[in-house]
């Protein structure tokens, strides 16, 4: 019966309207007005009718729309030096229809053949009507590739508001799109690594950050992309565009300073050895950074230790002596950042439900908690992080490990109410009041993005930065041999 009617939507929605213009886009869902597009009208319907007989594939719907109302052209692009390979970025997994344009001529390429669009047209594809989103709905075969005709052409994504406004973004390379197993439309760019890394860097980082430090973390965002390509490899792209990943927000994020910082360190990358260094990331270290063992359940890496970024650090011996370091900082490299020291504070029953909604998630089981009898740090790494905690409720007692602690206060999601690290300890000033009080944003590993800013205005230089937070790797500009290295690079599920 699902097969039938699948086979039933699988008409490639095509029609022509006589003349005209359609101001509705809603209106104008059959109309095609395309001459070169008309020429393989023929081909495109009979082709259609083979691959209803041979594959069971559900064909999106395409429409060219003349006077989109959100139609602007852009300035010429600031030349960025390809830099690498290509690579398949996931910008959306989640929409129903998308509009894209371009300023100048484009090009589509669909198992129809290839037609060619101009700069006053939009492209309209849409998931097929009557498809409803489900689990069981397969994944096209047919993948519909955009192009500029000329290199440095800008495409624009056009994406309904949900108060039906509409948002452009630009994006340099490619659009790949095609229908995602939950029904859905996957919208793929596909770009160059240093185009790519242009829109990553000035959202990893504020482009205010001195000359050197956006230097550092474009090398670092470089050497991350290629030993974490294909982690989406399922999905169909490399890498997505949000925080999981890197965030990368196209062109409309780019700005001068990272595009100088990505250009002059193109093809620098991290190597431990022979091979590219997991070059992970985070804000700010509050002091010292993490060993990455302290942080995720991994083996220990040589380069991914622990380096003090103060003054003064001595090894903590007795919780006094951190409760010292967080309440009394002497200087840090990391000191402007506004979370390099942080308090939260809870009512005991604010906390006790917030614990009751997040334990069940983070331990994956009918956590109950009952009334919250007492929270504490069982045990504390050497670098300070807090390895265990221990949380007693009326109906039972439980241990968070390591960064998953973090998410006790956010109901087991990585989002703003989460403890900003697990670099702190915990404060019973009042019977009734809860205080977690701790230095740092982000898991603590690899390069402090406010100790580079820091190190820079001190006079330290990209390569020293690095060099100072991956102990033992090197800076180098790989030949193809890269590619091989590459490879071997092992990969690290967060950043
Ligand atoms: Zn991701
Ligand atoms: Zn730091």
């Amino acid at each position: 019966m699902k097969k039938k009617l699948i086979l039933l939507f699988l008409l490639i929605y095509i029609a022509l309207t006589s003349s005209g213009v359609d101001g509705e886009i809603g209106m104008s869902d059959y109309s095609l007005k395309n001459k070169r597009y008309l020429a393989h009208k023929h081909k495109i319907y009979k082709e259609s009718i083979l691959n209803r007989a041979i594959k069971d594939e559900v064909h999106m719907k395409m429409d060219i729309i003349e006077n989109f109302p959100y139609l602007y052209s852009l300035p010429a692009l600031p030349i960025i030096p390809p830099g690498g390979r290509v690579i398949k970025i996931g910008l959306y997994q989640n929409l129903k229809e998308v509009y894209i344009s371009c300023n100048g001529n484009y090009s589509i390429y669909s198992s129809s053949g290839k037609i060619i669009i101009d700069e006053n047209q939009v492209l309209s594809i849409k998931i097929p009507m009557g498809i409803i989103p489900s689990r069981e709905i397969k994944k096209s075969g047919e993948i519909i590739k955009i192009k500029p005709q000329k290199m440095g052409n800008i495409l624009n994504l056009i994406i309904k508001n949900t108060d039906y406004s509409y948002r452009v973004i630009s994006f340099r390379g490619n659009f790949n799109i095609f229908l995602n197993s939950r029904g859905f439309l996957t919208v793929i760019n596909e770009l160059s690594l240093n185009e790519y890394l242009a829109g990553v860097v000035p959202n990893e980082m504020p482009s205010s950050f001195p000359l050197e430090a956006l230097k550092a973390q474009s090398i670092v965002a470089r050497t991350y992309t290629l030993t974490h390509l294909g982690k989406h490899k399922e999905e169909g792209f490399d890498l997505c565009s949000t925080v999981h990943c890197q965030v990368y927000g196209g062109l409309n994020t780019e700005t001068i300073t990272t595009n100088q910082a990505v250009r002059e360190t193109t093809h620098k990358m991290v190597f431990y050895g022979d091979n590219l260094a997991d070059t992970v990331y985070h804000s700010t270290c509050g002091g010292l950074t993490a060993n990455v063992e302290n942080v995720w359940q991994l083996p220990p890496v040589d380069y991914l230790k622990s380096v003090p970024t103060q003054d003064s650090y001595n090894t903590f011996q007795s919780e006094e002596d951190f409760k010292e370091f967080i309440n009394n900082p002497v200087e840090s490299f990391c000191q402007e950042s506004r979370l390099f020291r942080w308090e939260k504070s809870y009512t005991r029953e604010d906390l006790q439900n917030l614990l009751s909604e997040s334990l069940p998630i983070i331990l994956n089981y009918q956590a109950q908690l009952g009334d919250l009898i007492d929270i504490s740090i069982e045990r504390r790494s050497e670098d300070g992080r807090a390895q265990t905690l221990l949380i007693k409720g009326s109906l039972g007692e439980y241990r968070v490990k390591k960064d998953k602690i973090r998410w006790i206060t956010s109901k087991g999601k990585i989002n703003k109410d989460a403890l900003p690290s697990t670099l702190f300890y915990i404060d019973k000033p009042e019977e009734n009041i809860i205080c977690f009080k701790g230095g740092g944003w982000g898991h603590g590993i690899g390069l402090c993005q406010f100790c580079a800013k820091g190190m820079a205005l001190r006079g330290m230089n990209a390569e020293e930065i690095i060099e100072y937070f991956y102990p033992g790797c090197t800076l180098e500009v790989p030949d193809e041999k890269c590619e091989v290295k590459r490879e071997k690079g092992n990969g690290r599920s967060e950043k």
